[in-house]
């Protein structure tokens, strides 16, 4: 890592032209899991931002846009090599950083983030143009073809939840583009993108052509980076509030945007569904990494006759979770990101309270008599009863809650389940297969599952509706995002 370590706790630096190089003021990066400092973040002043921008630009300009295909991507798969030849340093910072189980960490973010390299390294050699004949008046004709052209420097700000993952997942398909980056990451989990920096650097990338800077949003790098006129993109994932700041910050310059934001996703439960497989699925889509992803269901509609039955299997299972730390192997379930983001979510909590919800398991801080109670854990929480048009079930929560719903006829379901100014996710489980389509296809969400939950295709189209953002990425619709098409029309 980068500066000199005190003890155990690193400095973690910004990574500008191929250099580490200090902030201005440093802030402190603690674990959620018990509150122990992790290391002294440099953050990125505007000035920083500003050289990190121009590196970027020479790095367009000069190496990495102009570089072969072919070339650019063999320096792509040589990050993801070298991902996976650090992996236990990257699993370890991720759970560090975030609380995650290292189970987690060690079968999806990790290797999915080198992954990501790979698959957009092998999708941008194969990519193709549209090519069209055209009648003129002369009967000699025109040809029409289409060539792609990267934007130039592309922002890349991401989110806490799934730190290496989420990032990787635009920084690997702009760069394949051709694209210089400047990434910020969420000032929660700065170090995965800091070890992500060395082994770009190892890898033999351009200097500038990737470059990170650390910080908060308003008032520090987020900001910066978002108003400074040499971006000619950004990418973001987070709260869709922050989506609404950025696009302001956007609009002078005019800047392509690509939101991935928040998401009150529904899941509908048929009498007919294999109820373990919707039980399993239902665990994990309201449970995984405490609820912290944005796909995670937080509305499960269930049919009338096994209502009471779901209900009570799923209180089961919520309490049967073991909370613990990262490293326990029995661990299911860690803290949530920091103890702000545990007061929004207990807040919740007693809202639902005040509200009269049933409480039907949980709704509190677990205590645990031992250096886990300074960490940020929660528990995990079934709500019934209330009203389909209280804040509850209007407002994201993002922690390991769900609200569940009777209901008794296929049209109730999908009214309640499409009754959401957000269009994420969704999930359908029955054993009907004409029912499971029919239903997903009226869901208005850009990603919708029938009988499984997070399983992904990296190739399919990511993304959502509403307040659930703007634009496609994965496979191709990422490449048409970080990629400018450009048309040649000429006369025969
Ligand atoms: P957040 O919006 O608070 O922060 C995300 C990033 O934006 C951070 O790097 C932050 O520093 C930066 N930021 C904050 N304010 C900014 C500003 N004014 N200008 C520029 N940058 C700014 O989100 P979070 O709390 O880190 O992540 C959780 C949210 O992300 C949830 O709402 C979740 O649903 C959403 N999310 C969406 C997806 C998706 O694919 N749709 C995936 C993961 C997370």
């Amino acid at each position: 890592m980068s500066g000199p370590a005190q003890g155990n706790v690193r400095e973690l630096k910004n990574f500008v032209g191929g250099q580490f190089v200090a902030g201005g003021r440093t802030f402190e990066n603690t674990t959620p899991v018990d509150g122990t400092l992790l290391s002294h973040v440099h953050e990125a002043t505007r000035e920083v931002v500003d050289r990190a921008v121009d590196a970027a630009a020479a790095a367009y300009r000069e190496t990495w846009g102009c570089m072969p295909v072919a070339a650019r991507c063999d320096i792509l798969y040589a990050v993801a090599d070298g991902i996976d030849a650090r992996s236990d340093e990257f699993i370890e910072a991720e759970c560090l950083d975030t609380g995650k189980p290292r189970s987690l960490a060690s079968h999806v973010d990790i290797p999915r983030g080198a992954a990501n390299f790979r698959v957009f390294a092998d999708l941008v050699k194969s990519v193709g143009t549209e090519a069209y004949q055209q009648d003129t008046p002369d009967g000699a004709g025109a040809i029409n073809y289409s060539v792609r052209q990267p934007h130039g420097v592309v922002a890349v700000i991401s989110p806490w939840n799934l730190p290496l993952l989420l990032s990787t997942w635009k920084i690997a398909p702009a760069m394949a583009s051709g694209n210089a980056v400047v990434l910020k990451p969420s000032e929660e989990t700065p170090t995965t993108a800091t070890l992500l920096a060395e082994v770009m650097a190892a890898a033999g990338m351009p200097d500038g052509a990737f470059n990170l800077v650390h910080g908060f949003g308003p008032g520090s790098a987020g900001e910066f980076l978002s108003t400074h006129p040499g971006v000619d993109a950004i990418t973001f994932t987070g709260e869709t509030t922050t989506g609404s700041a950025i696009m302001r910050a956007a609009a002078d310059s005019i800047k392509a945007l690509s939101f991935e934001l928040g998401g009150k996703n529904p899941a509908i439960v048929f009498a007919d569904a294999d109820f373990d497989a919707a039980l399993e699925g239902t665990v994990r889509s309201v449970f995984a990494n405490c609820g912290q992803v944005c796909l995670c269901s937080e509305r499960v509609y269930v049919e009338r006759p096994i209502f009471d039955r779901f209900v009570s299997a799923l209180a089961e299972r919520a309490e049967g979770m073991k909370l613990g730390r990262p490293e326990d192997p029995d661990t299911q379930m860690g803290p949530l990101i920091s103890h702000e983001h545990r007061d929004k979510v207990t807040g919740y909590y007693a809202l639902a309270r005040e509200l009269g919800a049933g409480i039907v398991t949980g709704g509190g801080v677990p205590e645990f008599g031992d250096e886990r109670d300074d960490g940020a854990f929660v528990e995990p929480t079934i709500l019934v009863g209330l009203a389909e048009d209280s804040r509850i079930q209007k407002e994201e929560i993002f922690g390991p809650v769900c609200h569940i719903t009777p209901f008794d006829s296929e049209d109730e379901a999908v009214a309640m389940a499409n009754d959401t100014d957000y269009g994420l996710a969704s999930t359908v489980w029955t054993t009907n297969l004409a029912r499971g389509h029919r239903v997903a296809q009226q869901m208005e969400a850009g990603i919708n599952w029938v009988n499984c939950w997070f399983l992904r295709d990296l190739r399919t189209p990511f993304g959502g509706m509403g307040l659930s953002g703007i634009g496609r990425e994965g496979g191709q619709h990422a490449l048409n995002f970080y990629s400018e098409q450009k048309n040649i029309c000429v006369k025969l």
